[in-house]
């Protein structure tokens, strides 16, 4: 890890840490925002100007930051990626090796093209890395009495109804009022891999990626952004907050309106292997249970409840499984995966933040931008979030239709 640079901090005028509670950052009466761009004649203006030695920071290499450091790495922009754990770690919202996509839920809706670009930024992952990221299993979603008439000539979906669901999925069992969308693009996405593809790629183009340092406090000032960790100090013209469900212990005045919940995944071993074997069955949402095909690399058929959950904070969050937590699997398996019912392999511990989603630059700070709030939603986002926020970040706009996500 590189020394951390001098603060310089007799051009700061408030100093702020988030141990102490304070809102963070300096604000400017006006002026227009120093935003840094990959060309290398502002690189050098911005180093004699200001010393500063990265353009852009980035709290936070989960979901979201490792997608932004990988899109502005490749962009010639220096960048330092800011990890409070390890690079790679399932203490935040994004553990649990996979996660959904699927494009009929989001067509005729602003996440269309969002959507449609995500699917676009996976196979480029792929390619760039020569790791399988995502699986296209086909998305599976029944629930009483659905209807799907709204979806007609917009994209390819299937209709079935509980016969013909025992006829192709018999491992699948549902009452006979539920009916059934298939939705052949959707699929999965090995999160962590996601993840650690993306964090290798920047890495690869000259990022600066520090994991086990944590963000204390920051603050801007009309030159620059000032950073404390636990290791150092660093400047930059702008800073990325992808910090998840900490995001509010950052910036204060998000406080009332994010809030975080746990919820917890598990894994079984089923008695028929075969059937619930990647590329024998799709992922799906049954009500308000959703799951995955088992993966030959990691043991176990995985399956939550998609619910709110139960209100927490992440620096105290009780990382431990209880009763009530395997009730919500057992009752799944119990209804809908009988052949699956059986002991548990693991369960995991996973936040979602509520109160967004947001992708937006601060409309408080000239050097601020963030991405939070996905509630059970965001990975399949995460890589077109990523592009986004590297566009903000560098040239003040995204060309991604993505107004509604602003703050
Ligand atoms: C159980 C569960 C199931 C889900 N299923 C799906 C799904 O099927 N499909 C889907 O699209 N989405 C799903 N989601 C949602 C999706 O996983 C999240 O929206 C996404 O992972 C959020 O990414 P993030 O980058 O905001 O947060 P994270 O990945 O948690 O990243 C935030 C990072 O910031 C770091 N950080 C925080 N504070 C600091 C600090 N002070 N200094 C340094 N680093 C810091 C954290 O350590 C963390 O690594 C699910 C979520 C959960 C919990």
């Amino acid at each position: 890890m590189n020394s951390p640079e001098s603060p310089g901090s007799k051009n700061l005028t408030r100093r702020t840490f988030i141990e102490s509670g304070v809102v963070a950052g300096t604000l400017l009466a006006s002026g227009s925002t120093t935003v840094a761009s990959a060309e290398d004649k502002t690189l050098n203006q911005t180093e004699k100007t200001t010393g500063t030695k990265y353009q852009i920071i980035v709290v936070g290499l989960g979901a979201m930051g490792s997608a932004c450091v990988y899109h502005l790495a490749k962009r010639g922009i220096r960048v330092l990626g800011i990890e409070q754990f390890d690079i790679g770690h399932g203490l935040g919202s994004s553990g649990g090796h996979t996660r959904q996509t699927k494009l009929a839920l989001y067509v005729g809706t602003p996440y269309e093209p969002l959507i449609r670009r995500s699917f676009e930024l996976w196979r480029q992952l792929e390619r760039e890395t020569r790791q399988p990221v995502f699986e296209q299993t086909g998305w599976l979603w029944y629930r009483a009495n659905g209807e799907w008439d709204n979806l007609a000539g917009k994209c390819d979906y299937e209709v079935f109804g509980p016969r013909q669901l025992q006829q192709r999925y018999p491992q699948i069992v549902v009452p006979g009022h539920f009916n059934g969308l298939f939705d052949p693009v959707g699929g999965l996405i090995r999160s962590e891999r996601a993840i650690a593809c993306h964090c290798r790629v920047a890495l690869e183009h000259g990022a600066e990626l520090h994991g086990r340092e944590k963000l204390l406090g920051w603050e801007e000032n009309d030159k620059h952004v000032e950073v404390q960790t636990d290791r150092g100090q660093y400047r930059a013209d702008q800073i990325v907050f992808c910090s998840g469900a900490w995001t509010s212990k950052m910036l204060k005045d998000l406080e009332r309106r994010l809030t975080v919940t746990r919820l917890a995944l598990g894994w079984v071993w089923p008695k028929d292997r075969e059937r619930f074997a990647l590329g024998k069955m799709p992922i799906w949402k049954i009500d308000n249970y959703y799951g995955f095909p088992m993966l030959p690399d990691y043991p176990g058929f995985k399956l939550a409840m998609h619910w709110r959950g139960q209100p927490t904070d992440p620096d105290q969050i009780d990382r431990e499984p209880n009763q009530g937590d395997e009730t919500h699997i057992r009752e799944c398996l119990a209804r809908h995966f009988p052949e699956a019912d059986n002991p548990l392999l693991a369960m995991k511990i996973c936040m979602y933040t509520h109160g967004g989603p947001i992708v937006s630059r601060h409309p408080k700070f000239q050097r601020v931008c963030l991405a939070a709030a996905f509630g059970g939603g965001g990975f399949k986002f995460s890589n077109v979030y990523g592009e986004a926020l590297a566009e903000l970040a560098t040239e003040n706009e995204t060309t991604l239709p993505m107004k509604h996500l602003a703050l």
